[in-house]
């Protein structure tokens, strides 16, 4: 656990939040500031700042949850379809520096824009890139 970190504090209890799920190793908490009704947070129990951190058993633990999670947003909310957004570093809009998975229910005319600009890129800068990640896995 580390000191100051929110998600730490709700993890333990020590902060209210609004929780519809709760094991040994996960909290599930409506977000305070929704983007949409029903939006909940997967949050690891164990401190890991982002996905850089996260250990391969606790995300498939955590998957296999967002499964099950997903299901009873989609059959008790009647949404229309379903977001995961996973946010690392600033610049990608991590405001929480402890990991956690946002589950966001999508509604028809909800007026959410979660879409990104199509940047066109060649099949030599495609090809570059393919190469340069596939030697680091
Ligand atoms: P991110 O921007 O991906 O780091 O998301 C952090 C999320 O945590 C935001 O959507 C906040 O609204 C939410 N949040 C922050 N503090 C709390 C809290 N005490 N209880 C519930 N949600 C929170
Ligand atoms: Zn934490």
């Amino acid at each position: 656990m580390k000191e100051d970190c929110i998600f730490c504090k709700i993890a333990k209890g020590e902060i209210h939040s609004a929780t519809v799920y709760e094991d040994s190793h996960f909290t599930v908490i409506l977000d305070v500031n929704p983007a949409t009704k029903g939006h909940c947070l997967i949050i690891p129990k164990e401190h890991f700042d982002n996905i850089y951190d996260l250990d391969g058993e606790t995300a498939g633990k955590l998957f296999a949850l967002a499964t099950c999670i997903a299901r009873a947003m989609r059959d008790e909310l009647k949404c229309d379809g379903l977001n995961l957004v996973q946010n690392n570093g600033e610049i990608a809009g991590q405001t929480v520096n402890h990991f956690h998975l946002h589950l966001i229910p999508r509604y028809e005319g909800d007026g959410l824009n979660l879409n990104w600009p199509q940047q066109e890129i060649s099949v030599e800068q495609l090809e570059e890139i393919r190469q340069s990640i596939k030697k680091s896995i």
